[in-house]
């Protein structure tokens, strides 16, 4: 599956918004009209689609407005968050009750209200430690790397690494964990300025989504995801098929019939404009 690893597999690098962010903008607010916003169930990315992308996971910060936003729509839309952070650091960050949260690239789920379940079948954690203790010794040896654990996954972050380092880095992460990647007993996936070691599990964000669509709430509606990177790909090609697929920023290898929105300001936007549509004049502040 593309977007996995191998070495050479294409790197999703962030890039400038475009002169077409306002067309992009327009044509996405008049397809989601078009369909009609009363039947749409809405799946987000989280780091680089509601939220710009900062230096450390912790650091970001959802806006005021998009908060409002998506608290507004949550109560009349079916929203689910599709991310590769765990959910329950989703709902910490978001703070949102009415909205679905989906965690570690779509291994985990919890309904509003409800603790967090496996859509997988639960990956052992053996590995992981093995794993971990692998890329900390990696990691302490170059200057602004750090590793994150998240349980059943270990991600490596760059993006406080100096720029020249940072193949260095991949090449001796890459070495490090050689050994699983060769017996097939681990998942690279790269993502912007991350790469995280996963189980060997066929299961990724495309995966969940089309699982979730299953569900009482969401099998009627017109699909609808928002992502900005390669991990988003799966989900973006299987939803192209049946709804409405938007790239935020640029990806590699995005399908042709992505729409696109210039970045997370621009996502922003178009929830405004549903809500506003949804509810009227009352909403006017978003
Ligand atoms: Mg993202």
């Amino acid at each position: 599956m593309r977007g996995r690893i191998g070495v050479s597999m294409k790197y999703s690098w962030e890039r400038p918004a475009d002169d077409k962010s306002s067309a992009g903008t327009a044509s996405v607010r008049a397809r989601l009209a078009a369909i009609g916003l009363s039947r749409l169930v809405l799946f987000l990315d989280f780091d680089g689609t509601i939220v710009p992308i900062g230096a450390r996971p912790e650091d970001v910060r959802i806006s005021e407005v998009m908060t409002e936003a998506l608290d507004k729509l949550g109560r009349r839309l079916p929203i689910a968050v599709v991310s590769g952070r765990p959910v329950n650091d989703l709902r910490r960050v978001m703070g949102l009750k009415h909205i679905h949260y989906v965690g570690l690239h779509g291994f985990s789920y919890a309904t509003p209200g409800k603790r967090p379940s496996w859509l997988a079948p639960r990956p052992p954690r053996r590995m992981v430690r093995k794993w971990k203790k692998a890329l900390e010794a990696v990691a302490e040896k170059v200057r602004g790397a750090w590793v994150e654990d998240k349980g059943i996954a270990v991600a490596l972050h760059d993006r406080q690494v100096a720029t020249g380092n940072r193949r260095r880095l991949r090449r001796q992460a890459l070495d490090a964990l050689q050994v699983w990647v060769r017996e097939k007993q681990i998942r690279l996936l790269r993502g912007k300025r991350i790469m995280e070691a996963l189980p060997p599990i066929d299961w990724d964000k495309g995966t969940a989504v089309m699982q979730l669509l299953q569900k009482p709430w969401a099998r009627s509606r017109v699909p609808v995801y928002f992502g900005d990177d390669i991990t988003d790909l799966p989900a973006l090609r299987r939803i192209a098929r049946s709804g409405l697929a938007i790239q935020v920023g640029s990806i590699p290898d995005a399908p042709k019939t992505c729409l696109r929105l210039a970045n997370s300001n621009a996502v922003e936007k178009v929830l405004c404009d549903m809500v506003k549509r949804l509810d009227g004049p009352a909403f006017r502040d978003c």
